[in-house]
């Protein structure tokens, strides 16, 4: 692959900041112009679209069986994650969710409500659900039909070992359902390698396109088992796709313009080198980032082995002239949207690694943390002990 040179990577349109967020992300211009026509959702040239995504995002899984299907469905990634939790968990069923952070605990807040009998493993905010403790709990229970898993958990940004947990579900005779929206497109998520029933991820994240929709990608033997199983009329994954196999047309209006960006970024994506490539511009994101940042004195929250190469947390620095709102408005006003923390033991924020970006505007966002602690008078970027000792403890 050859490397990216900065000028592939132009200033966001309009002066716009860089979203080091994950997602809404910084897009490619051609994926943002894509959008500035309009297609009839009836139509075939639409309805050829929908078929050429599902086609690529298929290969992408790595279907050389032709086992699964894909079924994109309207609204951010919950609502497909719903989707596919309600349609295809039957209702007599119980569902072990891995939780660590915000979007497991999503995953088991969405089981309560669609009344699904569900049990969780709780890690807290960052420990990795490890597969002799998912193994014993399916031991423990032969009730457990299905497990949760999620892929990268974006809240503290740790990369979970998927396919250590892939392999005990499958060796336990269980169902495996992925939550790989911040994951897929840059990690490896193959369906011949990660024996799973179904994964879910989104327009808006490694694939780099515009948010409006999500996608399922499930087994078609589970997608036919779901017959009625949905809560939800809007959100029958089982009825999406009968509808898509029969019409080529989705079910209820779909986000035109978003399907148009997503094919332009799938187009950039394979041109870029696909999976393996994006992934590893990704990791040099990281890489360029987080020296730089440990260089300032900030100290990130997970050890190197659990860092993802989509988002990584910095401890807050323990000096009193920090100020969170105060670095995010001196990041911003240098061209550069950061993210707050999510954790709930000590202070934190986040930094992504995903879009269209390369390390030349990682080492921007260094150089810009450097100028907002000067500026704020803040000496070291040290964390408190407190911080560390809880790190401590993820090392131990
Ligand atoms: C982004 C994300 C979701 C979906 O969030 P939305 O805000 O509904 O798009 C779900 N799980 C994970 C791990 C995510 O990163």
């Amino acid at each position: 692959m050859q490397m990216a040179t900065q000028a592939e990577f132009p200033r966001p349109d309009g002066g716009a900041p860089w979203l080091l967020t994950p997602g809404p992300l910084s897009t490619a211009t051609e994926t943002r112009q894509a959008m500035l026509r309009d297609w009839g959702s009836w139509d075939g040239d639409f309805r050829a679209m929908t078929a050429a995504m599902c086609a690529r995002l298929l290969a992408l899984a790595g279907d050389a069986a032709g086992e699964f299907a894909c079924v994109p469905m309207q609204g951010s990634g919950s609502f497909a994650v719903e989707a596919m939790l309600g349609s295809l968990v039957p209702r007599g069923a119980k569902v072990l969710v891995l939780a660590n952070g915000a979007y497991g605990q999503r995953a088991a807040e969405t089981l309560r409500y669609l009344g699904r009998d569900h049990t969780v493993i709780d890690k807290g905010d960052y420990m990795p659900p490890r597969a002799p403790e998912v193994d014993a709990a399916l031991e423990a229970d032969a009730g457990i039909t299905h497990v949760v898993a999620i892929h990268c958990e974006t809240s503290s940004g740790i990369l979970n070992p998927i396919e250590e947990i892939a392999e005990v579900v499958a060796a336990r005779g269980r169902k495996l359902l992925i939550d790989s929206m911040s994951a897929f497109g840059a990690l490896p998520l193959n369906v011949s390698e990660i024996p799973c029933e179904a994964f879910v991820s989104s327009a808006n994240k490694c694939i780099e396109g515009v948010p409006g929709f999500g996608f399922v990608i499930a087994r078609r033997a589970a997608l036919e088992a779901a017959r009625g199983n949905s809560h939800s009329l809007a959100l029958d994954l089982h009825a999406q796709w009968v509808y898509l196999e029969k019409t080529g047309q989705w079910r209820y209006t779909p986000p035109t313009h978003v399907v148009a960006a997503f094919l332009k970024a799938l187009e950039i994506h394979a041109a870029e080198g696909g999976v393996a490539a994006r992934g590893a511009r990704y990791r040099d994101n990281r890489d360029t980032m987080v020296a730089g940042m440990r260089a300032l004195g900030f100290e990130t929250l997970l050890a190197d082995r659990w860092l993802s190469p989509i988002i990584v947390t910095f401890f807050n620095p323990a000096d009193p002239a920090f100020d969170f709102a105060r670095f995010y408005d001196l990041m911003k006003a240098q061209g550069f949207i950061i993210y707050p923390g999510k954790l709930t033991v000590v202070d934190s924020f986040r930094i992504g690694c995903i879009g269209r970006m390369d390390t030349a505007v990682m080492r921007g966002v260094v150089d810009a943390a450097a100028h907002a602690l000067r500026e704020m008078g803040v000496r070291d970027a040290t964390p408190p002990a407190v911080a560390l000792a809880e790190r401590a403890r993820l090392a131990a």
